[in-house]
């Protein structure tokens, strides 16, 4: 794995909007009650090759009730999506075994990220709804994203566009359970 090129995704340039999500296989079957346009639900669905869809998806780890996921259009290197396995969108639609989990997993990724890329801090958060700027309103999901002293210099350029896919494979390399 080459560490320079995870510290310093952003020197590697972009590719912009050309690889879309729709060129992402389909699950052969989603969970009940999943969304057919919801991406966390499309990564927590079954597969022929999960270890393949994992990779395509960019799944780290899909536990008991929680999905973690890496962002395709990060924030930072190394920003993660955590969410239960069933589309619901509220906290209050959560069981105790899923808000159990999902903190037991962002306990867990901020040490492997602490461990794998050094970060100096995190931004942990949850947008709830459209007005708080969720992009998946239905589908709740803690962001929790890497920070390094001065980051924010190239976060307006990195927001909304596409790291190039080496750098986001390397990440998923490195956090994912083998
Ligand atoms: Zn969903």
């Amino acid at each position: 794995m080459d560490l320079q090129k995870i510290w310093a995704p952003w020197r590697l340039g972009y590719v912009s909007g050309s690889e879309s999500d729709e060129k992402l296989s389909e699950p052969q079957t989603r969970r009940p009650g999943a969304s057919t346009t919801c991406f966390l639900c499309r990564a927590a669905g079954k597969y022929a090759d999960p270890s393949e869809a994992n990779r395509q998806n960019l799944v780290v780890s899909i536990g008991k009730q929680i999905l973690t996921i890496l962002n395709r259009y990060p924030y930072t290197n190394g920003h993660l999506l955590i969410a239960p396995l069933r589309h619901a969108g509220e906290l209050g639609e959560l069981t105790d075994e899923e808000h159990l989990e999902a903190m037991q997993m962002l306990t867990k990724y901020t040490e492997l990220l602490t461990q794998t890329i050094k970060p100096e801090g995190f931004n942990v958060g949850l947008n709830l709804g459209r007005a708080a700027g969720a992009g998946v309103p239905g589908h709740l999901h803690w962001h929790l994203v890497p920070r390094w002293s001065g980051d924010n210099n190239f976060m307006p350029t990195l927001a909304g566009a596409r790291i190039i896919s080496q750098s986001l494979e390397a990440m998923w390399e490195a956090l994912v359970e083998k």
